[in-house]
């Protein structure tokens, strides 16, 4: 069945409280429900019923009578009086058989919870939906040493405990833990001089690694303070670390649910990436207590509202926190990478959907990271100040309220006087604007003439022209900037702007600091290109200068067997060679478009991307990179060592960055030998991971290989980065035997959805190795996800996407993957998620 955001209306009910009693036993956990029902006077259909699931009634009464509901494998209805009443069920649960991961089940004799977006209806009967909100308050009977849930602590005893959340919230945010657990302490004094306690919960073993999480939970805490004024409003805030999780985390109020991967760190079992990420991920689920928590959804259509928003505010808070500029480009790597394809294929759908079937398949690239691109260019749009203005307002008007993206937009035209109606079809047009660039110069007068345009996607053939923002900026003929940004506001299907009084024919740098989620069609010539790498005064248009000449020279080796070309490795060299430029942006520079995105491009231009041909450029490219920067390379990785205490910090790691991409070139010309040294003298995870990879790229490491998994076999999080490594670096032939033989390793457990995605989402990623022409690549995933669907159906829907390019290759590789997609699709009993998933990749 599909769901439609036009079908919105509100439940019959209003819920003045919640009471909920947990007796927890691994496969028999009893769960007591006192809720206090009244009819909801804006409401006319007055059907009560309650979501439910995979739930055994044991006993059900309204107003202390008892009742016998009509049951479905969806939820229950029962008959109710015409005013308010007490509601009464006692449920039975197995969290211990819970492999789906949802609503609460068992991780390593931990009791834990998941229930956004629908999980909530595996615990018990109720309105499982986020416009229904309520007080809780939640007695655990259990005999496990620490039993937390949502809110304060109001009670305990020997075995048990009471909390109690004063602020209404939807189930979706419910959240109960119970486990032999460790706090590591932390303390917050807000700015009304309120005192909260932090706790960062872990496993007996996992101590050591929660002194960065804390630091960055308090950070967090104090920057919501400072740039939105948002104040935390509990006495107590928890964090639980947990090895089993769907996802990275979840905000629930006052206890948020963390995958382990996504907050323990120590510099010994952590990449610099993953410190980055851990530090962006609290601060993500902490910032969702106000943009999630205090001002939810209406309805999961609205998704984007809370993820979107959060989204934006997290890359603030990284680009505060570090660097602004790196911070932007890895967000466009990132948009490039994983929401192109998904706005661009199959799987394309608005930022708000009109229709799904199962929402856990839409917590998208497209809601989250998309939808933070809107945010930011509504900020651009009406300037610093009337944001504020109007984030103020939304927390004002709407503190306490389920929304829509429509209120959302509504605080901006009150404080703004803008009409943001054509603004809005960022949230229901899918798929990527295309802007052609002209440009015309003519007696000082510089014409830029932008055109945009969007391809059909998916049950949108007709777009419409949309509101973009394109910042634009102007360089005369020595490089001196004669126009600084200035942004431009494209709302036509194509409109000419003109800058007039200038000396000289200006070279423009346009779409400066990435200021729109599109595609940038403009024919530069390398020359143009060069020029704006030695001299754009944006760091991102100077970056993306030479991501273009990179990308430029790939394809004419992929299409025309040309050499890899001057402009770029000259170009290259000479920002490498600066000295004052960051060490973290100048590792940047030397990075190259993903192989996949390659292979988006070719398409795009009508040509069939060869993955193979793909890869052997990009190796070719990789190769004349390092003869050309030869002489660099020793200073550059010098560069890396560090002469200080380790820290994750955006300076240090910058430099690691660069050092290691300068190991990386160095492997290609001394066949690892240096890469060895380094292995062997690594004292942090980022530089033995880095060393490691450069061996098993140089097809050497074997040893190594052995010895870190010696090293590290007691260690969940590190066997993961072992794993996933062996199958990235993997040469394209050995890819899909290298990912075979590990999942038969004693420690592939494929239930534990990290391990699986380390293996198989290493797979998939490996873009010429997944595609090895035999099919044994697209087979082997198809036979896992088909394993995997009845234990985590979640898991698996989102696994399916590796699949989502499959119209874009030969006829040979289709064939192949249409195939396996049909064989996932004809499975019986499969999950509805993977059933939408793979109909909807198959076009069906
Ligand atoms: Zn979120």
């Amino acid at each position: 069945t599909t769901i439609y955001l036009k079908d919105y209306t509100p439940f019959g009910y209003l819920v003045d409280s919640v009471h909920l009693t947990f007796d927890l036993t691994p496969h028999a956990t009893r769960v007591t429900s006192r809720i206090a029902f009244r009819p909801n006077p804006n409401a006319t259909d007055r059907t009560f019923f309650l979501h439910g699931e995979e739930l055994t009634l044991i006993r059900a009464a309204i107003d202390g009578g008892e009742i016998t509901p009509e049951l479905s494998d969806k939820g229950l209805t029962a008959i109710t009086p015409d005013a308010p009443f007490i509601w009464e069920a006692e449920v039975e649960i197995d969290p211990g058989n819970n492999t789906a991961l949802e609503g609460l089940y068992m991780s390593n004799g931990m009791y834990c919870t998941q229930c956004e977006a629908e999980g909530f209806r595996k615990i018990t009967y109720y309105p499982d939906r986020p416009d229904v909100m309520s007080t809780f308050t939640v007695r655990i009977n259990g005999d496990l040493p620490v039993l937390l849930s949502n809110g304060n602590p109001t009670a305990k005893g020997e075995g048990w405990a009471e909390w109690t959340d004063p602020w209404p919230k939807p189930a979706y945010l419910f959240a109960l833990v119970a486990g032999d657990l460790i706090a590591h302490p932390g303390q917050f004094t807000t700015m009304s001089d309120r005192e909260v306690e932090l706790n960062l919960w872990v496993r007996p073993g996992d101590e050591g690694k929660c002194a960065f999480g804390m630091e960055a939970l308090k950070k967090s805490m104090k920057w919501d303070e400072d740039v939105y004024g948002r104040e935390y409003d509990l006495d107590v805030f928890n964090i639980v670390a947990v090895d089993d999780f769907n996802m990275g985390a979840m905000e629930n109020k006052g206890l948020n649910i963390f995958n382990s991967s996504a907050v323990l760190a120590s510099p010994e079992t952590s990449t610099d990436a993953n410190f980055e990420r851990i530090e962006a991920i609290i601060a993500h689920e902490y910032f969702h207590n106000w943009t999630g928590n205090r001002i939810t959804c209406r309805d999961w259509f609205q998704l984007c509202l809370k993820e979107g928003l959060t989204v934006f505010r997290d890359a603030q808070f990284t680009s505060d926190m570090r660097s602004a500029p790196v911070k932007r480009i890895h967000d466009a790597i990132d948009l490039r990478s994983r929401q192109f394809p998904e706005d661009n294929g199959p799987l394309s759908h608005p930022v708000r959907p009109e229709s799904f079937q199962e929402i856990n398949n839409f917590y998208t690239a497209t809601v989250y990271e998309k939808g933070a691109e809107i945010i930011g260019m509504l900020k651009r749009l009406v300037g610093d100040e009337a944001y504020a203005k109007a984030l103020d307002l939304y927390f004002d008007r709407h503190d306490g309220q389920a929304c829509t993206i429509e209120d959302w937009l509504k605080v901006f035209e009150d404080t703004t006087d803008r009409d943001l109606s054509q603004f809005k079809r960022w949230y229901s047009q899918s798929g990527t604007p295309r802007i052609a660039v002209a440009e015309a110069w003519d007696d000082g007068t510089y014409t830029l003439t932008l055109s945009q345009r969007t391809e059909p996607t998916p049950g949108q053939d007709d777009k419409q022209p949309q509101v973009i923002p394109v910042a634009v900026g102007l360089l005369g003929p020595n490089g001196d900037e004669v126009r600084s940004t200035e942004v431009l506001e494209l709302t036509e299907t194509e409109q000419s702007f003109q800058f007039t009084g200038l000396a000289a024919r200006p070279v423009a740098s346009i779409l400066r600091d990435f200021s729109a989620p599109v595609i940038l069609e403009q024919d530069q010539t390398n020359s143009e290109r060069a020029f704006l790498l030695a001299h754009d005064t944006d760091p991102f248009n100077r970056w993306q200068a030479g991501r273009s000449l990179a990308q430029d020279t790939l394809l004419r080796m992929i299409s025309d067997e040309a050499a890899p070309d001057a402009d770029y490795l000259d170009g290259l060299l000479s920002v490498l060679r600066d000295g004052e430029l960051d060490p973290a942006y100048r590792a940047l520079m030397l990075g190259l478009p993903a192989q996949s995105e390659l292979a988006a491009t070719l398409y795009e231009r009508g040509d069939t991307p060869d993955p193979m041909a793909i890869w052997a450029a990009v190796e070719t490219l990789r190769q004349a990179t390092a003869q050309h920067m030869q002489d660099l390379l020793p200073r550059l990785h010098g560069e890396a060592m560090v002469d200080a205490p380790y820290s994750p910090d955006a300076e240090q790691s910058g430099k690691r960055a660069l050092g290691s991409a300068a190991l990386a070139l160095t492997s290609r010309l001394d066949g690892g030998a240096m890469a060895a040294d380094a292995y062997a003298n690594a004292d942090n995870m980022t530089l033995q991971l880095t060393a490691l990879s450069c061996l098993l790229r140089a097809r050497k490491g074997e040893e190594e290989l052995a010895g870190f998994y010696d090293q590290w076999k007691h260690d969940r999080l590190v066997m993961d980065k072992w794993f996933g490594l062996q199958v990235s670096m993997a040469s394209p032939e050995a890819t899909p035997k290298t990912a075979r033989a590990l999942t038969e390793h004693p420690d592939f457990n494929w239930k534990n959805p990290n391990r699986f995605r380390a293996v198989m989402g290493a797979l998939a990623m490996n873009h010429a190795g997944f595609h090895q022409t035999d099919g044994t690549g697209y087979q082997l995933l198809a036979d896992w996800l088909i394993r995997l669907d009845p234990v985590n159906p979640q898991t698996t829907a989102r696994m399916c996407a590796a699949f989502q390019t499959w119209t874009r290759y030969d006829a040979g590789r289709q064939d192949l993957m249409r195939a396996q997609l049909t064989r996932i699709a004809e499975t019986p009993n499969l999950s509805r998620d993977t059933t939408e998933m793979v109909s909807r990749i198959l076009g069906a």
